[in-house]
Order: C-alpha cells, then sequence, then structure tokens
C-alpha cells in the first residue's frame, strides 16, 4: 500500500453546455461515473428554490415550474461581455434574468431565500463543477482534489481562463485543461489503439447541446496523437434546434389562438422541454407530437410533429455544420479523401440528417460509432487526469499529445491592424517573439493591445488585455526596440512579456478584471460563499429532514391514537392529553412551514416525551 491511499485519483470533467460528464480510473479501467440519479450523464443546471439548491437532474426536471430561478447555458455566458452580440441574442430567449455588471460583465440575478441574489458564470459553472466533484466522491468513497476539464477548442483565453477559475471556486485543483475534441481522439485512439496502423487522420464532429466543434487529428501507431486543425462554433447546438421549435410553435399558437405567448416565461420554459424531448424522439421515428394542458391563456396546446417539419426549421443550422467542417478541411489542406475516421461526438450527432449530410459530404463512408458520443470526452479527459497523476494503464504513459491554438494572437499596431504573433492551429505550448520599435521621437513608452481572434482589423478581435511597458531610452523614432514574447502554456492559457532590448527591462501581461478575469480575492471570495451555499444546502437538508422526522411521527401516533381509540386500551384522560398533543403539534407544523430544524427536533422530542410514556 502507498501513501496515497486516502487521496482518490485524478477525476475527468467534460463541463457541457447542456450536459456534464465525470470519468475516473478506478478499477483498473476509465469508468464513468453514474450520478444519485444512476444516470450517467448530468444537466449543467442549477435551481434556485426557497431555501433549496439543486444542481444537476433535480434542477432541470423542475424547470417549467421556476423557470426564473433555473440557470442553464452558463457556458455561453463564461468568458464573454454583457455587451457581447451573442450574449444580447440568448438573453431573449433565457427565461433567466441576466444584467450588465460592472465592466461589461454579465451577470445572472435568481431570488434566493427570500433575496435577490447576483452571480457570475464563473459561480454558475462552478456549481455544476463541484456537483461533478460530489458524483466522483460519492463513488469512490474519497475526496477528489485534482481534475482535467474540458473546454471546446474554439475557446479563447478569457473563456478557459473563467472555467478555470470555476474549477477554483469549486474547490478543485485543475491540472490541465484540454479541448474537448482532443479528448475524445484519445478515447477513440484508446479503444482502437490494435486497430491504428501508421498514421490516421481522424476527424471528430462534436455537435452538442450548445457547442459545436471540428477538429482534424492524427493518431499514430502507440498514441501519437496531434490536433492538426480545429474550428467551430462556441454557439450553435441542440438548444439552437429546441429554439426553431419553439419558435415555431409560438407561431403555430399565435396563428391558431391568435394569442402571443412569448412573453409568458413558464409557458416558454414548459415548450422548450417538451420540444427537446420530441426532438429526441425525432431522431428514432418520424413523427411525434406535443401536448401541453393549458399552456397559456387556459388554452391546451396540442400539435404534431415531423421529422421532415424539424429538418426544415434547422436546415441552415445543419448547413452551417457542415460548411464549417469544410473550412476547417480546407485550413488543414486535407482532402476529404484523407480523412479516415469520422468520430461522431455529442447528442445532437444523433440527428439522422445530419448523419445523412456527413455520409454524403464523405462519400457514404461508414461513421465510427465505437465511441459512446455521450461519454467520449469525460473518457478522454479522466485518461489524461490519469496520465499526469502516473495512474493508469502502461498505453495512458506512452500517450503523447500536442494540441494546438484554437484563435491566432497578437498585437494591435498603427492602422488598427491585428499583428500576429502566434497563428492559429500553432501547436502548443509555444513561445513566439517579436519585435516592435517605437513610431515617434523620443517615445518613453509603449501600450500593446492583446488581441485574440482571426479579423485584420484588430478591433474586430477579442481584448485580451494591454500592456503598458515605461522606461524606454529616448531616441529618434524606430530605433528603440521592444521584444514582445507571447509564451502559451499547455492549457492554452497566454501570458505575454514585453522586454526592452536596451535595458532589459521586461513587463508581464497579466489579464485584469476589466477584461474579464477575477481577481485573485474575487476568486478567494467566491470559493467562502460556495462553501456557504454548500453548508446552507446541508442545513436545508438536515431541515427537511427533520420536518419529515415530525411529520411522520405525528402521522404514526394519530393512527395510533386510532387504534387506542377503537381498543379502549388508554385511560380517557391520557389519551386526551396525547391528542392534545398531537393536535397542537399539528397546528403548530402547519403555521410555521419554514421552522428552523432545533425547533422541528424540539417538537418531535417533546411529542415523544408526552406519548412514549403512555404507549
Ligand atoms: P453539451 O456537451 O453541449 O452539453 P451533449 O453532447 O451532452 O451537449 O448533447 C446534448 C444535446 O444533445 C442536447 O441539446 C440534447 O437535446 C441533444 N440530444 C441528446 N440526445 C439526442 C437525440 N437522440 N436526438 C437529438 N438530439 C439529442
Ligand atoms: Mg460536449
Amino acid at each position: 500500500m502507498d501513501g496515497k491511499i486516502n487521496e482518490a485519483p485524478a477525476i475527468g470533467i467534460d463541463l457541457g453546455t447542456t450536459y456534464s460528464c465525470v470519468a475516473v480510473w478506478h478499477r483498473n479501467r476509465i469508468e464513468i461515473v453514474p450520478n444519485d440519479q444512476g444516470n450517467r450523464t448530468t444537466p449543467s443546471c442549477v435551481a434556485f428554490l426557497d431555501g433549496e439548491r439543486l444542481i444537476g437532474d433535480g434542477a432541470k426536471n423542475q424547470v417549467a415550474m421556476r423557470p426564473a430561478n433555473t440557470i442553464f447555458d452558463a457556458k455561453r455566458l463564461i468568458g464573454r461581455r454583457f455587451s457581447d452580440s451573442k450574449v444580447q441574442a440568448n438573453m431573449m430567449l433565457w427565461s433567466f434574468k441576466v444584467i450588465e455588471g460592472p465592466n461589461d460583465t454579465p451577470k445572472i440575478v435568481v431570488t434566493y431565500q427570500g433575496q435577490e441574489k447576483e452571480f457570475l458564470a464563473e459561480e454558475i459553472s462552478s456549481m455544476v463543477l463541484g456537483k461533478m466533484k460530489e458524483i466522483a466522491e460519492a463513488y469512490l468513497g474519497k475526496i477528489v482534489k485534482n481534475a482535467v476539464i474540458t473546454v471546446p477548442a474554439y475557446f479563447n483565453d478569457s473563456q478557459r481562463q473563467a472555467t478555470k477559475d470555476a474549477g477554483t471556486i469549486a474547490g478543485l485543483n485543475v491540472i490541465r485543461m484540454i479541448n474537448e475534441p482532443t479528448a475524445a481522439a484519445i478515447a477513440y485512439g484508446l479503444d482502437n489503439k490494435s486497430d491504428i496502423v501508421g498514421k490516421i487522420n481522424v476527424l471528430i464532429f462534436d455537435l452538442g447541446g450548445g457547442t459545436f466543434d471540428v477538429s482534424l487529428s492524427t493518431i499514430e501507431e502507440g498514441g501519437i496523437f496531434e490536433v492538426k486543425a480545429v474550428s467551430g462554433d462556441t454557439h450553435l447546438g441542440g438548444e439552437d434546434f429546441d429554439n426553431r421549435m419553439v419558435d415555431h410553435c409560438v407561431q403555430e399558437f399565435q396563428r391558431k389562438w391568435k394569442k402571443d405567448l412569448s412573453g409568458n416565461k413558464r409557458a416558454l420554459g414548459r415548450l422548450r422541454s417538451a420540444c427537446e424531448k420530441a426532438k429526441r424522439i425525432l431522431s428514432s421515428t418520424t413523427q411525434t407530437s406535443i401536448e401541453l394542458d393549458c399552456l397559456h391563456d387556459g388554452i391546451d396546446f396540442s400539435m404534431r410533429f415531423t421529422r421532415a417539419k424539424f429538418e426544415e426549421l434547422n436546415m441552415s443550422l445543419f448547413n452551417v455544420c457542415i460548411k464549417t467542417l469544410e473550412n476547417c478541411l480546407a485550413e488543414a489542406k486535407m482532402e476529404k479523401s484523407w480523412v479516415d475516421e469520422i468520430i461522431l461526438v455529442g447528442g445532437s450527432t444523433r440527428i439522422p440528417k445530419i448523419q445523412h449530410m456527413l455520409r454524403e459530404m464523405f462519400n457514404w463512408k461508414e461513421l465510427c460509432k465505437s465511441v459512446n458520443p455521450d461519454e467520449a470526452v469525460a473518457f478522454g479527459a479522466a485518461v489524461m487526469a490519469a496520465k499526469l497523476s502516473d495512474d493508469g494503464d502502461k498505453s495512458f504513459r506512452e500517450l503523447s499529445l500536442v494540441d494546438v491554438t484554437p484563435l491566432s494572437l497578437g498585437v494591435h499596431v498603427i492602422g488598427e491592424i491585428f499583428d500576429i504573433v502566434v497563428p492559429r492551429n500553432t501547436p502548443i505550448p509555444k513561445k513566439n517573439t517579436k519585435n516592435y520599435v517605437t513610431t515617434e521621437d523620443d517615445q518613453s513608452s509603449i501600450k500593446f493591445k492583446v488581441y485574440q481572434g482571426e479579423r485584420a482589423r484588430s478591433t474586430d478581435n477579442h481584448l485580451l488585455g494591454t500592456l503598458t511597458v515605461r522606461g524606454i531610452p529616448l531616441a529618434p523614432r524606430g530605433v528603440s526596440k521592444v521584444s514582445v514574447c507571447f509564451d502559451i502554456d499547455a492549457n492554452s492559457i497566454l501570458t505575454v512579456k514585453a522586454t526592452i532590448l536596451d535595458t532589459g527591462m521586461s513587463k508581464e501581461l497579466t489579464i485584469t478584471n476589466e477584461n474579464g478575469r477575477l481577481s485573485k480575492q474575487e476568486i478567494a471570495k467566491m470559493i467562502k460563499d460556495a462553501e456557504k451555499y454548500k453548508l446552507d444546502d446541508i442545513e436545508f437538508k438536515k431541515k427537511a429532514d427533520a420536518y419529515n422526522a415530525l411529520e411522520y411521527y405525528l402521522y404514526n401516533m394519530k393512527k395510533k391514537i386510532k387504534e387506542y381509540n377503537v381498543n379502549k386500551k388508554l385511560r380517557h384522560e391520557s389519551l386526551k392529553k396525547i391528542e392534545k398533543a398531537i393536535a397542537d403539534t399539528s397546528d403548530w407544523l402547519e403555521n410555521n412551514p419554514g421552522a428552523p430544524t432545533v425547533e422541528l427536533h424540539g417538537k418531535k422530542l417533546f411529542l415523544e416525551s408526552v406519548c412514549k410514556p403512555l404507549i
């Protein structure tokens, strides 16, 4: 036995937009960990009810009841600005409220324990991550500390940082972040180890609930994974298909009943769940129906939905997927015919039309379904977690990973030009340096604005931060040089360092809060808050248990008294005494639904003290 016995192995978490999944190296294999409901994936959903916080299935199951207090899609907000057009577009569809916080950060507003509370997307994601951590802990019977978390390949630096922060807030030590398609490729590669001869090209087509990722990788015999190109859309997935269906239903309702239900949040919530269900059914049958009693203004809604209609409504979105895929191939300078395997990942790849369009594009090639589309990413993350902690199979240790930067990184230069320092799809980790000169005589400082993106005009890209170097020796323009070094680590996270070549003086860029990153203090505060919410949850559970115990005891005593009454087993005054105590406690319970745990315990003890000696 080694010293590690009480330490749980590192886990792999696929933090999805709609569903999350956790896996771990356990009993000599990678296991997908089922949650408390026995499900292998858990909705990335958090609900705030009266004093109770639900995460996962419990939260999703009641979304139609409390839409304004049920938060999903935090991944669509994480690391983004409030003014982002995509955030604005989404807000129209969300049933919960999002407001503009300081520095253009979006904040989610809920009512919790009778008070309005604001949360950052990082905090909501941390609650989902915390839930996944708990699921693994319950399964392993040990405290989990270390985790590998996956992110879409297309996530920019702010989104990655924010995800990492969410892990920290959840009490996890994020040992690595890897791209989802890379994780899926690992899962595929290990599964088909013996079939891989030489070097093969694999296409990972991941269409989930909120994001679309496509990547081209090579897998070499012996387990060398190299990502060649990634592309995708951080804003395309199953929920968009659901939304098209919802819109269609709203129009149908309008047409049929001349009533607009688009302002009725509860109705929209119910409609959305019904549409998602119908969509899943349409992947295996060609028609289904949506039935919702009293949807709006007392009107029952009923509608037949065919697969053909579903496809028609979403065809433009399906076309975007194919177009994106074509671009990715072009970028990797890869012919379609060179693709050896097409691996489907993400729940939405179950849609027959998507599979059909893919096969059509690849000359009716068979699609690989050997890896489970819902679990491949978590599986790969767990392999990486085991490898990084020197655990797992021998083949994990041999596994070597070459990832690439998903987006170009560079600085803003005169004329609003985006000067690329590290082009997209560069293998990482990577350090690139470029020299810049002063543009004015006697210029003593240079302000570097660091951007990420693919547009020629710097301001059209995503601003990551600014770095100002001062103390440049005075000289005519173009003489003093400053070298700028972009250092991308294995997590795809960037540090920029500018050095004045004459003096050796340097400055490093830490992306500040104005750019959406959290400060150490803020993270520390959120960790504290997270603990508080957890304690609240425990307290709530204790209270619910005490309430139930008292209610159950009351129920039993009432039953007993009835029996005793019939059998005349008790003396009259004893009976009266118990009956009074029962009636008083019943009344009290009814009038004090929110009574604290101690009082509930107290009432039960009192009732027991009356009943026990006599019954
Ligand atoms: P993410 O990783 O983005 O959270 P997942 O890969 O878990 O997403 O996929 C979830 C999405 O897949 C949801 O939008 C869900 O409705 C959709 N989905 C799941 N099963 C099916 C199915 N049988 N047919 C169509 N869509 C499905
Ligand atoms: Mg996914």
